[in-house]
């Protein structure tokens, strides 16, 4: 197995770009590929609309071992890329890099803390180009945390132990987008059940397998919802994820790690460091 080349720092210009706003400001170069997804099926050369789907930890190798279970995003993208993870492969660190198009190194949380994010944003940048922005996240995550203070407006979700689909985060966005008062323009939506199970149990447990599962459903309910309320305009699709999981893997030394059999993920290996995004583009209708 070796590491992806597309640092996950690209996502955060590529993202402002599509909807034709002004990058965040320390964000690294954008993605041309991504660029001409936009040009390729927006009818009006730009997205007017965004749904960005951000499940916690499906890494690389389950798409590659589980292809068939992700049809569901498949079916409403025309993109996927190879992402390396910034390091350490862990959740604030690399949703901040997501955000922020910056290394650890620049917007400061470089290990697991759920630190504020203090340098500019995709949220600020979207903010100040006047997009309404919504982010439907998990009582005390990451995603819940690290990124409070924006002009944008929070929903935070109880973390339900007995919500073993993690559909929280997406019934809640499915009824902002029914109601349309007020009507986002950005609607961004965190789910983590799949990475809380594989830390109760392992990578590839029935209940992890399940959880993943309904993460890809929940992203075909979200896309059908926009598809619907939001026909008009031209609307971007993304399902983005922050690192990768591993359960028992060799170090370089031979010596055999975490021999609970648990999942985890720390480690500079592509297990951890590898993922895959999913890009779509909804065209308005005529
Ligand atoms: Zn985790």
């Amino acid at each position: 197995m070796i590491f992806n080349s597309i640092p996950i720092t690209r996502l955060a210009a590529s993202l402002a770009a599509a909807m034709d706003v002004p990058a965040p400001e320390q964000a690294e170069e954008p993605l041309p590929l991504i660029e001409t997804l936009v040009k390729d099926h927006c009818r009006s050369d730009k997205a007017e609309k965004m749904l960005l789907f951000c499940p916690d930890a499906i890494g690389q190798w389950l798409v590659q071992k589980y292809t068939m279970d992700f049809a569901p995003v498949l079916r409403y993208t025309q993109l996927q890329i190879p992402f390396v993870s910034a390091f350490p492969p862990v959740t604030p660190v690399n949703f901040a890099s997501i955000f922020t198009g910056a290394q650890p190194n620049v917007h400061e949380i470089r290990r697991y803390e759920k630190k504020l994010v203090t340098i500019d944003t995709l949220f600020d940048a979207f903010a100040r180009a006047g997009k309404k922005t919504a982010l439907v996240a998990i009582k005390d995550s990451s995603m819940g945390t690290i990124f409070a203070g924006r002009n944008i407006d929070y929903y935070i979700e109880p973390d339900d132990p007995n919500d073993i689909d993690g559909a929280a985060t997406t019934l809640k966005a499915l009824e902002l987008l029914e109601k349309r008062k007020p009507d986002y323009d950005v609607i961004v939506v965190y789910t983590m059940k799949y990475d809380d199970s594989i830390h109760a149990t392992h990578p590839e447990s029935a209940k992890s397998l399940h959880a993943m599962k309904s993460h890809n459903l929940q992203f075909e309910m979200l896309a059908r919802k926009t598809a619907e309320v939001w026909a008009g305009y031209d609307t971007f699709l993304g399902y983005i994820t922050d690192h990768g999981i591993h359960a028992d893997h060799h170090s370089n030394d031979g010596i055999l790690k975490d021999r609970d059999g648990r999942g985890n993920h720390y480690a500079d290996i592509p297990e951890d460091m590898n993922v895959t995004h999913f890009f779509g583009i909804q065209p308005a209708e005529k």
